[in-house]
């Protein structure tokens, strides 16, 4: 089903994010989190894209995977870089032929090593160009926002101005960046003032080494209160990882009770904290219940 079809119910929706798995072993740890996951029913599920577009069959076969064995709403992530324009038309073509309905058109990181992004040979410009792709091949198109303002951005007023241009280019449906204060998400809401829903992006820290490594790579500020409260646990793992999911059940519910469109949650494959943070949420009457779980 098309996202933007079933966010206009109005119900608020959970999704989840996982990685394409490249070995044997990460494959059974997928599958088996897939397993727990699926049972509570998320209104899709993202397999997101290596860098540079490095695992584009493994993240289509995944998604094909996912939507025909397990009937998830699949959603492939798609980047430009590391892809020709044809490379991509090919790829949505796909993509589509899979029974993806939906994908998250991304712009991508640049290439290891460079520090600016800058257009592929033969590709497109920009993600506003991959958007449009997108959308023509039919797809109801996901795109990617900022609550903290993107690292590339030269100020809030042009990352929000290129997120409009990216609304106007076809996206339907906003996924933050993950996020661990939610006034941030609150002041970026009033800021974009846009009529397209915006699922919040959430991590449940399972340990500090995780965390410190996930946010220095996306970018995302650690609150005070929230890196006192794990450095006090830091030698119980078992703790930290309390903390994190008792944390980032706090922060989706309070995001929910505000009126955020549903949760989108980052789960790095495994599924006990995900599994923790949902039904703590249908328990609490966050999130309508599951049909069968
Ligand atoms: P854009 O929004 O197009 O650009 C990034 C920023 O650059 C903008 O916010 C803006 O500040 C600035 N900018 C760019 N062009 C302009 C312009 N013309 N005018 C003004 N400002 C401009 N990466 C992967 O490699 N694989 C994945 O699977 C993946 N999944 C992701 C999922 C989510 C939900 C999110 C939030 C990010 C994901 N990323 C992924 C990371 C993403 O690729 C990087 O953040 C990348 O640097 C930006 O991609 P984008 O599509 O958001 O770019």
């Amino acid at each position: 089903m098309r996202l933007d079809e079933r966010l206009r119910g109005g119900e608020p929706i959970v999704s989840f994010e996982f990685l394409p798995p490249r070995t044997v072993e990460a494959e059974l740890a997928f599958w088996s989190a897939i397993e727990e996951l699926a049972a509570l029913e998320p209104a899709f599920v993202s397999v997101t894209c290596g860098a540079g577009g490095t695992t584009r069959d493994l993240t289509l076969a995944v998604v094909r995977r996912l939507a025909r064995e397990r009937g998830l709403e699949a959603v492939p992530h798609v980047t430009a870089t590391g892809f020709t324009r044809e490379g991509l038309v090919e790829l949505l073509a796909e993509a589509r032929a899979g029974g993806a309905n939906n994908v998250l058109a991304l712009r991508g990181d640049p290439p290891r090593g460079q520090s600016t992004w800058t257009a592929p040979e033969g590709g497109v410009q920009s993600s506003l160009e991959l958007i449009a792709l997108a959308a023509e091949a039919g797809f109801s198109v996901l795109g990617a926002a900022y609550p903290e303002t993107h690292r590339d951005s030269r100020g809030q007023a042009a990352d929000l101005a290129h997120l409009r241009a990216k609304v106007d280019a076809g996206v339907k449906v906003l996924v933050t960046q993950l996020f661990f204060d939610n006034d941030d998400y609150r002041r970026f809401i009033d800021r974009a003032a846009l009529d397209v829903p915006v699922l919040p992006g959430i991590i449940p820290v399972t340990s500090i080494k995780q965390i410190e490594h996930v946010a220095a790579l996306c970018g995302a500020r650690i609150p005070t209160a929230l890196r006192r409260e794990l450095e006090r646990r830091q030698d119980d793992p078992r703790a930290v990882a309390e903390l994190g999911v008792a944390y980032a059940t706090a922060q989706a519910a309070e995001l929910l009770a505000d009126g955020a469109p549903g949760v989108h949650l980052y789960t790095l494959n495994r599924s006990p904290a995900t599994r923790a943070i949902v039904s703590a949420l249908r328990a609490h009457g966050s999130l309508p219940a599951a049909v069968i779980a």
